[in-house]
């Protein structure tokens, strides 16, 4: 059952206190095991992963708390990417994707009607909830890219759109990984394997094959509708901010809401929600008033839509600040330092292992 999505801090900081990290280094692949739910919060910038390991080590030792670190570890892995691709990101990363028909999303996918029961239920949970079971996106992912035979951008683009823990870098990442463009093959699963980890006992379905035949699906029937969805953002419509021009900007986005960042500076904070960014990248209704909930545990803050500079040419301000993030490279000003989980690890190889090992030695 995916809990609902909170957006009160105090709330938020004790769901970090309920991870059971013992149980889920046993049952995570589970869609019933015992995850946290915490990348909406990690994702929006509410908590920083340093301080979810923090508060992991204050209950379990090194040991017990090591599957959870490592998984945090991707997180930041993704994030690390993005710095060092840049731009790269949206293009296939380790060479075309193979066997691509097309680029759109297969219908039955957005509608849950796959006829493969945990996929539906969980796209049906996707759109009330904002959330969805790491290995339900693989399996999502694969049915599109390697079964739909779908290029990854189009569909990539749809998840996104409804994820409140929409992040570009692990979004995007993934979806190669599992396309095969950002791994060494495309990953494929069986009936047999959702069967395992969602707990269903459905036959006869596309998937219901041998596994080593998967790659040589044609595509089913109930894939073959596809469609390119009109994803859309509807800024909401703010009163123009109440600046104070003898005081600092502190500038806030959808990648940034954490209620302690210069929390005792007499500024001016504002949630910048650029146009641009949202026609390039659109998050959902639902998702944006996540977004726009997790903002009211800032003081003071207002909300401001438009471009950056926009938002500086209203006046002049003494300093301006942001943290430093792949999408606040283009705002002037003051950039804080982000938080990182392994700061001495700043070089990332290609391969999450190859990283994984660097971090390692500073656990
Ligand atoms: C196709 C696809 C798309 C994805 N899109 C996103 C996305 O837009 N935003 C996003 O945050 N994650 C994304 N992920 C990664 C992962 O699915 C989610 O981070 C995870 O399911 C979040 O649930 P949780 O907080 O309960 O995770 P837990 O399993 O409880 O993990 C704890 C934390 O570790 C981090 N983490 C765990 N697994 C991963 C992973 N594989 N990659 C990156 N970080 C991880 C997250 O911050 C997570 O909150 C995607 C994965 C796939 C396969």
């Amino acid at each position: 059952m995916t809990p609902q999505l909170l957006t009160r801090y105090a709330d938020i900081l004790a769901a970090v206190e309920r991870v059971d990290a013992t149980a889920y280094a046993r049952t995570r692949n589970y869609t019933d095991g015992a995850v946290s739910h915490l990348s909406p919060y990690i994702s929006r910038g509410v908590i920083s992963l340093p301080y979810v390991r923090e508060r992991i080590l204050s209950r379990y030792s090194r040991e017990q708390a090591y599957t959870f670190i490592f998984e945090l570890a991707w997180r930041e892995y993704f994030q690390r990417q993005w710095y060092r691709l840049g731009e790269q990101l949206w293009s296939d990363i380790k060479g075309p994707q193979q066997d691509v028909v097309h680029h759109d999303v297969p219908d039955a996918l957005m509608d849950g009607r796959t006829g493969i029961t945990a996929i539906d239920t969980a796209i049906a949970d996707l759109y009330t909830s904002g959330y969805m079971h790491n290995h339900v996106r693989m399996y999502v992912a694969s049915i599109a890219c390697n079964i739909g035979r779908a290029h990854w951008s189009a569909p990539s683009r749809w998840l996104y759109y409804h994820l409140a823990d929409h992040d570009l870098a692990s979004n995007t990442l993934s979806w190669q990984w599992v396309a095969g463009t950002f791994s060494a093959k495309k990953y494929y699963c069986d009936q047999a394997n959702i069967n395992k980890y969602c707990h269903t006992q459905q036959g006869g379905t596309f998937l219901d094959v041998p596994y080593e035949q998967l790659p040589h699906l044609p595509i089913p029937a109930v894939l073959k509708e596809c469609s390119v969805p009109q994803l859309v953002t509807m800024l909401p419509d703010a009163p123009a901010p109440q600046l104070r021009y003898d005081r600092p900007l502190l500038i806030y986005n959808a990648y940034n809401l954490d209620p302690l960042w210069r929390a005792d500076m007499d500024a001016n904070r504002v949630l910048l929600l650029e146009p641009e960014h949202y026609r390039k990248y659109p998050v959902s209704q639902r998702v944006l008033s996540f977004i726009l909930g997790l903002a009211e545990n800032i003081p003071g803050i207002q909300v401001f839509c438009g471009s950056v500079e926009q938002l500086l040419h209203t006046g002049s301000f003494p300093e301006v600040y942001a943290k430093q993030h792949p999408t606040t490279l283009h705002y002037p000003g003051i950039k804080d330092e982000p938080e990182w989980l392994f700061p001495e690890v700043d070089r990332v190889p290609g391969a999450f292992m190859s990283y994984w090992k660097k971090c390692e030695k500073y656990l």
